[in-house]
């Protein structure tokens, strides 16, 4: 049974660096090794140029954490370049007078300047955008944005560009006019709104006097700007009026539908059981707004095979009455009185339902199900209920009963990762849905505010590519948990549902990103449906997930400030429409010295990431290769060229904040996301392709270079000591000590490597074994034992967990196993398969930046 992404080709990968001195290759900016690190098994360096040499992620996370950590103050009047998102930081405005930026976790730039002109951002080469997570969890010393409720007149815009009413909104003339920093329109404070009331509402003008009218002090700035937050603060939420919720009727509470395949393999596999037994646990953490005591959120529960059961949880009698749908191919809703009801109201009938449904479908024989009804029927049903929500479908195998939606077997691994990766098979490119039905569900479901979660437990190919447009373009996401056992995997796919159940989430949501003139958004990633150029639509948007967005210049940047700001229009978790405003302010320049000073290494590589995975859905991969690494080299050969000119020719000189842009720029084009082959299967890499796009900027970095740390030091004497984490080591071979163990963590999975030198106390103490030659490496866990180095190690390991978006499977690997030569392909500064090492990769860089600049 394959582990996983990415089966392990055969044992005895070749690794290590050796390779030629590329004529004038320095040894870069030079850093000492790894303290306490022992370079051992593989061979030694040959020709004079080991990794120690070159720039260290690990030394630059380091770094950064050890001089950026505690309070960073976001800025005023621009925006200040923030630390590493690996670094412990807690952002702040900075009081009524300094403030007005947004917490680089809400919004990060690729550069901390705007480029003067469009000629100045093509020269750096460097993308200009913005990574966007507009409900990022926050640490409690960070303040959450503030809920402000202006009444009837709501939220106070730009009469011209509608952009909303922030710290950089400059009024004049007494207050009565204010002018924008967008459109540089100057809007008629009081007269105008009052236009836009009278459109609006048709009522007087009075309110708005009374409203958003107040006199200037002598600085000018509003007397009444400490009750006013959107006028000192980066983000807060306005609540929205009428005119923003759809048909102009305020919302009900948003449900989550709960829909589950009862067939042969959902029974046998134990998902159903594990669902029934736990869901009523999980529902306790339903979601609820700052200012409710409890959950608002409406919850149903539906099951199916080849039909479709809904469920009343209001009958009188406390016993679930079950209602049938059987025409597949005009699935209606049937109008299930007490179907989506509250936690409280569902209570009395929830527990004998859970019963039922185990007892009910005990001895089934249906193995071939449906799946597009059972989503269209998820979706009407919130429809009918004019409720906003979320599906979780918990699905098994691919569709094969005759219904819409239906899907064939087209698995061609030998495909991937080649140039023939997008020849057709059977008329369609296997990364490619085999057919528009997903795609169009997906656009039908974010129209009517529904996005869908789908967990999958497939035995064989189940389509991937094809079923997971209804989750990214609603806003939802696509689990998989191949070969499911209940036994082994019912951990794993209830941390991943109770997180997603828990989480912060808002529904109905449409999102537009506004710039100063000058910049016009052009280029967006994320999990969305767009149906115009400017606004994101999703069914759900969660704390997890992020939209990037590409600015370009329609025209140069008047001196002073850019503005950027993103609207967010939401209902909540407890049916309140709302918007979400972040801002960010960033200086105008064009000189290139300072521009390479505030480029973000994060929010770039993250883009570039997108850019890839994106390129590889029209392009091949080699294509898809040449692009990054010529656009790698582009940059830092402009860097070159305008700002270190002095420097000998022919040495390669790294801008500070960019020196790991050829390690990272290689980690992009060798991830499975882009570049998985045909030792990953179809539904494998169309699961990675299909997460790319919304990825937050923290979890593309980790999943692009893993964390590796040495565990075989780590004692905690008693359980409620705090866990000092140990420091990592790089992601290469040479740096495995053959006497230590080392836990590695991508943000998928976990690796724990155990040396065949490692101490046998250490192997009796964490696996209760006499020798690493008798540890069971086929378990998927560290077991429970009551010793300061299991104590800790279970510590790491829960603490990676607990900070991760989703649950890792953890796979023991014992050095010369045969799973060691899989796991050596997540060691990304090795050579791998056909994909270069880090150091010949720099060469590779250095070399074309030698040709760009002769
Ligand atoms: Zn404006």
């Amino acid at each position: 049974m394959p582990p996983g992404p990415g089966m392990p080709p055969g044992p005895g990968m070749p690794h290590g660096p050796g390779m030629p001195p590329g004529p004038g290759m320095p040894p870069g900016p030079g850093m000492p090794p790894v303290a306490g690190m022992m370079p051992a098994p593989g061979p030694p360096a040959k020709h004079g140029l080991s990794l120690d040499s070159m720039p260290s992620a690990v030394q630059v996370i380091e770094e950064d954490r050890s001089t950026r950590s505690g309070l960073f103050p976001t800025g005023y009047p621009n925006a200040e370049h923030p630390p590493l998102c690996t670094t412990d930081f807690f952002a702040q405005d900075q009081g009524i007078l300094l403030a007005g930026n947004c917490n680089p976790r809400f919004m990060r730039s690729t550069l901390y300047v705007a480029p003067a002109s469009s000629d100045v951002l093509k020269n750096s080469q460097i993308p200009f955008a913005v990574a966007i997570s507009p409900f990022a969890p926050l640490t409690q010393k960070e303040l959450r944005p503030p809920i402000i409720d202006l009444g009837e007149m709501g939220p106070v815009r730009c009469v011209r560009c509608k952009a909303y009413m922030c710290a950089f909104m400059e009024f004049q003339d007494g207050g009565r006019r204010f002018k924008c920093p967008f459109c540089l329109a100057t809007t008629k404070g009081k007269q105008q709104i009052f236009l836009v009331m009278e459109l609006l509402f048709n009522v007087g003008g009075f309110l708005v006097e009374d409203g958003y009218f107040a006199h200037l002090d002598p600085s000018g700035r509003r007397s009444d700007i400490q009750h006013r937050p959107e006028q000192f603060l980066g983000s807060y939420d306005f609540i929205a009026t009428k005119p923003y919720c759809k048909n102009g009727l305020k919302p009900k509470e948003p449900a989550f539908i709960f829909m589950l395949d009862v067939s042969y393999t959902a029974v046998h596999s134990g998902l159903v059981s594990t669902f029934c037994k736990n869901i009523r646990r999980l529902l306790e953490a339903l979601p609820k707004d700052s200012y409710e005591e409890k959950s608002s959120m409406r919850v149903g529960f539906v099951t199916y095979d080849q039909t479709i059961h809904f469920y009343n949880l209001k009958n009188p009698l406390g016993q679930p009455k079950m209602t049938v749908v059987s025409d597949m191919q005009d699935v209606f809703t049937p109008l299930v009185d007490g179907f989506l009801v509250s936690l409280e109201e569902a209570e009395p009938a929830l527990e004998s339902l859970l019963i039922e449904i185990e007892k009910m479908f005990a001895d089934t024989r249906i193995t071939d199900t449906i799946l597009g009804p059972v989503i269209q029927a998820g979706m009407d049903a919130l429809k009918c209920a004019d409720r906003a929500g979320k599906l979780f479908v918990f699905h098994t195998n691919l569709p094969l009963y005759e219904a819409p939606g239906k899907l064939k077997n087209r698995d061609d691994r030998k495909l991937l990762g080649s140039d023939k990766e997008k020849v057709i098979h059977e008329g369609k490119n296997v990364l490619q849905p085999a057919s528009d039905f997903y795609c169009k569900l997906g656009e039908e479901c974010v129209k009517n505010g529904c996005a869908v979660d789908l967990f999958l437990f497939p035995n064989s190919f189940v389509d991937v590519a094809s079923l997971a447009p209804v989750c990214t373009l609603s806003g939802g996401f696509l689990y998989k948990y191949q070969y499911f056992e209940a036994s082994k995997d019912a951990d794993r796919f209830l941390y991943d549902l109770g997180h997603d159940i828990s989480r912060e989430i808002v529904f109905d949501v449409m999102m537009r990103v506004r710039t100063s003139t000058g910049l016009r958004p052009t280029g967006f990633f994320g999990s969305f449906y767009m149906d115009n150029s400017t606004d994101m639509e999703m069914g759900a948007f969660d704390c997890d997930k992020a939209v990037h967005v590409e600015m370009r210049h329609d025209d140069k940047l008047p001196e002073g400030y850019a503005h950027i700001q993103c609207a967010t229009l939401f209902t909540s978790c407890s049916g309140q429409r709302r918007l979400r405003v972040h801002n960010l302010t960033l200086l105008v320049s064009g000189d290139y010295n300072l521009l390479y000073r505030v480029a973000d290494h994060g929010a770039l590589v993250s883009f570039l990431f997108k850019q890839a995975e994106s390129m590889v859905r029209d392009k091949s991969p080699k294509e898809m290769r040449e692009t990054i690494t010529s656009r790698c080299a582009q940059m830092l050969a402009s860097y070159r060229e305008r700002c270190s000119e002095q420097a000998p020719p022919g040495q390669l000189i790294l801008p500070e904040c960019l020196k790991l842009l050829p390690l990272y720029g290689n980690c992009i084009i060798r991830n499975d996301a882009v570049s998985g082959g045909s030792d990953c299967t179809v539904d494998d890499r169309a699961w990675m392709m299909n997460m790319v796009p919304s990825l937050t900027v923290e979890d593309s970095m980790k999943i692009l270079y893993p964390l590796v740390y040495p565990v075989t030091d780590l004692a905690l004497e008693n359980v409620t000591d705090e866990l000092v984490f140990p420091g990592c080591v790089r992601a290469a071979y040479e740096y495995f000590n053959n006497e230590k163990a080392y836990l590695m963590c991508n943000g998928i999975m976990m690796f724990l490597w155990i040396g065949l030198g490692v101490s046998q106390e250490w192997v009796q103490d964490v696996f209760n074994a006499n020798s690493v030659a008798q540890l069971n490496t086929e378990s998927h866990f560290v077991p429970e034992r009551d010793n300061p180095r299991s104590r800790a190690l279970r510590k790491l390991i829960e603490r990676l967990k607990m900070t991760n978006t989703r649950s890792m499977k953890l796979f023991v690997i014992r050095q010369q196993d045969a799973l060691e030569a899989w796991m050596k392909r997540f060691l990304v500064e090795d050579e791998s398969s056909n994909m270069l090492s880090y150091v010949k990769y720099l060469c590779e860089i250095h070399k074309e930046i030698r040709n760009l600049l002769s």
